[in-house]
């Protein structure tokens, strides 16, 4: 019984976490029972082979399903660039094929205005299903949505290519400037919009890069509504500190994540 919990909980876990990951593990378990291999370190290993082999698979199956992966192994200095191989490594940069055009040309557009700037990918989706929730993002279930990390600079050396606040992009928040305020306060951990304040002190105190930011964000609301872009989400004192405004730059509300460590956007059906 205590042996059924587990495998149901590490199924759901990876369900969870990767999507395929579950059905992979299934899949090594009736391996491992199919030739008698009891050992846990064989059924992991299989699991790993199984799991790297089904991934890779993936990359061609799921565009067949309209599902396109954003790029994992490019060069360092790509303009567009998975922001941390975590993401590629739990299947969760898939993103419809009209998303991905809109990435590729913001990002050429920025780096085109300020060269040798790369534009980080965060949480995109998974490779199949609509309405299969990439937690704990729950609007990322159909491939038009995607988390892109901010430009950031720190004092000295100016703008700071392929680095983020925090190593998975998420988290490190940006605080608001004198004069501004942060909206809705103590909303409660339930309610998505996190904080986690004991992290920040660990975090490098590094700040958005205005410039480029704030050109993304414009060419997004321009130059990105010829390729179907419906809204992007920021917090509220972001928008006055980038000096952008625009019908499609929304406040995702009280109840959803903080959109100060990262922009969320997202194109239309
Ligand atoms: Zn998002």
């Amino acid at each position: 019984m205590r042996k059924l919990f587990i495998r149901i909980s590490v199924f759901i876990l990876l369900t969870i976490l990767t999507q395929i990951g579950g059905v992979v593990y299934l899949l090594a378990l009736a391996l491992g029972k199919m030739f008698s291999w009891n050992s846990r370190l064989v059924i992991f290993a299989l699991f790993i082979v199984a799991y790297i082999s089904a991934s890779f698979a993936t990359t061609y199956l799921a565009p067949l399903f309209g599902r396109h992966p954003l790029p994992c192994l490019v060069s360092q200095t790509a303009p567009l660039k998975i922001a941390n191989p975590i993401f590629c490594a739990l299947n969760r940069q898939y993103v419809k094929k009209d998303l991905l055009v809109l990435l590729e040309k913001a990002s050429g557009a920025v780096d085109a205005r300020f060269k040798g700037t790369q534009t980080l990918v965060l949480d995109a989706n998974f490779p199949f299903f609509d309405g299969f929730p990439l937690l704990p993002h729950l609007s990322h279930h159909d491939g038009r949505k995607v988390d892109l990390a901010f430009y950031y600079m720190d004092g000295k050396a100016g703008y700071l290519s392929g680095y983020m606040k925090s190593p998975v992009g998420y988290w490190g928040y940006s605080q608001p400037k004198k004069g501004t305020k942060l909206s809705c306060t103590n909303v409660g951990f339930l309610s998505l919009r996190w904080d986690f304040v004991f992290l920040q002190p660990y975090l490098p105190e590094y700040l958005i890069e205005p410039q480029r930011t704030s050109y993304l964000l414009k060419w997004l609301v321009g130059e990105g509504r010829k390729y179907g872009m419906e809204k992007v989400l920021l917090e509220s004192h972001l928008k006055s500190q980038l000096g952008v405004s625009s019908d499609l730059i929304r406040f995702q509300g009280c109840r959803a994540a903080r959109h100060d460590d990262h922009i969320h956007l997202q194109i239309g059906k």
